[in-house]
């Protein structure tokens, strides 16, 4: 790894799974902290707010500081203050998503609204229905903009293999034939509002996640390098299979952290 100065980090499956801590999380943040190299921790996962991530990684003795995580609604929102809300103050939304996203909508002075809305904005809901599919729907083709937080289209549970927030827009891509704006990892809108908060430089940057799909393409649409970990949910086999590849490989982050204080010695 070459003079790593920022760091982006997927939150599920690089520093815990479930309620575990990663091997090698805590120590890995508390390098960074130490060495003063600035980290972002950049997750899809909207259902949890920045301040309940600090609270459980802070749990599993990880220090992260609730204004070092962004989540695909904090992006969203982010996204259109620095937008269509530069310039328009009296916007409204309709929205698709769980309380979490709505407040965050409303706090940034958006209006909810079903009828004319100026924006539909989709997250993850799993109180969704044919109304809101066919509300959200209307609003589009009536030329309110389209956008959603993130393109998952699944999520694993206990269950098994949920809808994500990627099917639920699908859903509405087919009733509406409108393609969303996409916030969210693969693409790269998150990745700008990250970077705008720690004031990262692309070639002194790192993208670290469990994911080929998401993370590392994100990191690579973005230009920076990319670090795979193998504590989620891909493994050696799919690595090799995939045209998509990390420039690093590593077990979890306790043998990146290893890595990176070694090429930091020389
Ligand atoms: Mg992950």
């Amino acid at each position: 790894m070459k003079d790593i100065k920022y760091i982006f980090i997927d939150i599920d499956g690089v520093l815990y799974r479930g309620n575990h801590p990663i091997r090698g999380a805590r120590e890995f943040i508390d390098y960074l902290i130490e060495q003063n190299i600035k980290f972002i921790c950049v997750t899809n996962n909207s259902s949890k707010s920045p301040a309940d991530y600090s609270r459980k990684l802070k749990n599993m003795n990880i220090n992260i500081q609730e204004n070092e995580i962004i989540n695909s609604g904090v992006a969203t929102v982010e996204f259109l203050k620095e937008t269509y809300l530069k310039e328009n103050y009296n916007l409204s939304a309709y929205v698709v998503g769980g309380d979490g996203l709505i407040s965050l909508i409303q706090n940034a002075g958006i209006k909810i609204e079903e009828k004319n809305p100026d924006f539909v904005i989709v997250g993850w809901d799993i109180a969704f229905t044919y109304e809101k599919m066919k509300k959200a729907s209307l609003a589009i083709q009536k030329g309110a903009i389209y956008m959603g937080t993130n393109p998952d289209l699944t999520y694993p549970s206990n269950e098994g293999i949920l809808p994500g927030c990627g099917a639920i827009l699908a859903s509405i891509t087919a009733a509406s034939g409108v393609e969303p704006i996409i916030i969210g990892k693969p693409k790269t809108l998150i990745m700008e509002i990250a970077t705008k908060r720690i004031l990262a430089k692309k070639e002194n940057s790192i993208m670290i996640g469990d994911r080929i799909d998401t993370d590392v393409l994100a990191g690579k649409n973005f230009g920076i390098q990319t670090a795979l970990v193998l504590s989620g949910v891909v493994d050696t086999l799919e690595v090799s299979k995939s045209p998509i590849k990390p420039d690093y490989v590593f077990k979890d982050l306790m043998d990146l952290y290893i890595n990176l204080k070694k090429s930091r010695k020389v």
